[in-house]
């Protein structure tokens, strides 16, 4: 569920396809370590066997090179498998000397298989996980033990809000009827720190319908569509993951190859025609800016000479003249809009309008469509202004029917 939640194709890949991959982060790999390291600390003192802490670190370090294999990824650079390998040896020794004698309550389980079944109507969800270290003392109270090796630390409200460890509570109260409490136990081993939690009945109530919905949107997800995150670093499915399988084919190939590749060719283009378009825009743009301070330049000259029409070589400036109309709209002002249809529509002239059509509007009181009185009213209601334009037009004929050389 919590692989949903990161990215639906990730868990579409792993648990619908079920595509094993032998692809392993060096995250990952510290993590298996460490808990078969703790989970056989645990298991032989449940024959009496104290291990001491070079013993502990001896079966880490043979464990380690027993498992290496050359599928691992460091996706942190600068950081060696050296130093994931130190940091497995401190958080062992860290533990060790915080829990020694390891005497807190008695092991009842390791990696221990819980089963969480609950009801919805008339169907029955059933859900599978595995307890770490699953401890219990004689006055009914129960731990779930969870070992993280992660380099982050949650605050007590993500602990607080985490599902995980809480689901175990739920499928280890439907195994037992003697639980007086069960109090869920992380231990963030790198920074040697315990996080606890408790649910109540309510919260594992709350807890339950969330699954259920969050099963339902898992069960209707017709795409999976790959989530773009942090992740990505650290998933097994990079290499055949939509969104990076182009770039880790591409990136294996010699120089020549990745250039010549078509699916990289394609990307060039693409990125070529945008920076063209995007100057184009630029250009147009200073044209414009251009084109409107002329515009202003003309007029003040047409003004100036008191003419309306510019000559110059083949072409001439002509300034037009428009008067335009505008009406009040509904969400501008409501109630003179509402005024005016009234009245329009009172007057019979609301079709011959369209609706308020400004157009329509000044067509009417430049040609004195109507009768003089309800052009007065009309105008009322409308504001007029004066608008000036220059247009472009090649030269008009002389007298003579010829077109005057600029010379
Ligand atoms: S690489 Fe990222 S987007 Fe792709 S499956 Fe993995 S987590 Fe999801």
């Amino acid at each position: 569920m919590s692989t949903y939640e990161g990215c639906p194709q990730r868990y579409k890949f792993r648990y619908l396809d079920r595509i094993k991959t032998e692809e392993e982060s060096l995250e990952a790999f510290l993590g298996k370590r460490v808990h078969e390291a703790l989970e056989k600390l645990y298991r032989d003192l449940t024959l009496t066997k104290l291990n001491s802490l070079d013993e502990l670190s001896a079966l880490f370090e043979t464990q380690w090179e027993r498992a290496w294999h050359d599928q691992i990824r460091s996706v942190r650079k600068e950081f060696t498998p050296g130093h994931y390998f130190q940091l497995g040896i401190r958080c062992l020794k860290d533990y060790y000397e915080t829990y020694t004698p390891f005497n807190q309550g008695t092991t009842l389980g390791l990696e221990e298989r819980v089963e969480i079944q609950f009801q919805n109507g008339e169907r029955i969800f059933r859900l599978r996980g595995y307890v770490d270290r699953l401890t219990g003392f004689p006055n009914g109270v129960y731990e779930i033990h969870d070992y993280k090796t992660s380099s982050t630390l949650p605050s007590q409200s993500e602990i607080d809000q985490d599902p995980q460890l809480a689901l175990y509570q739920l499928g280890l109260m439907q195994r037992w009827t003697d639980i007086r409490e069960v109090r869920l136990v992380w231990h963030y081993l790198v920074f040697n720190k315990e996080l606890t939690s408790r649910r109540t009945v309510t919260d594992l109530e709350g807890l339950q319908r969330q699954i259920i919905q969050q099963i339902h949107q898992i069960e209707t997800d017709a795409i999976y569509t790959p989530r773009q995150s942090g992740l990505c670093n650290w998933c097994e499915y990079r290499s055949i993951c939509p969104l990076w399988k182009h770039e880790a084919r591409v990136e294996a190939l010699p120089i020549n190859a990745y250039l010549a590749e078509p699916g990289v060719q394609l990307v060039k283009r693409y990125a070529q025609l945008e920076a063209q378009q995007e100057e184009l825009a630029r250009q147009l743009n200073r044209l414009e800016t251009e084109r409107a301070q002329l515009d202003e330049a003309v007029l003040a000259y047409a003004d100036r000479a008191g003419v309306s029409v510019l000559s110059g070589g083949d072409d001439e400036l002509r300034i037009e003249t428009t008067d335009e109309v505008k009406a009040p709209t509904k969400r501008e002002n409501p109630q003179a809009w509402m005024q005016l249809t009234t009245f329009l529509k009172h007057a019979g002239k609301w079709e011959e309008v369209s609706y308020l059509s400004w157009q329509a509007l000044a067509r009417v009181l430049r040609l004195r469509l109507w009768a003089p009185e309800l052009l007065l009213t009309l105008s009322k209601f409308v504001s007029r202004t004066t608008k000036r334009q220059v247009r472009l037009l090649p030269k008009r004929p002389t007298a003579e029917g010829r077109i005057r050389s600029p010379s």
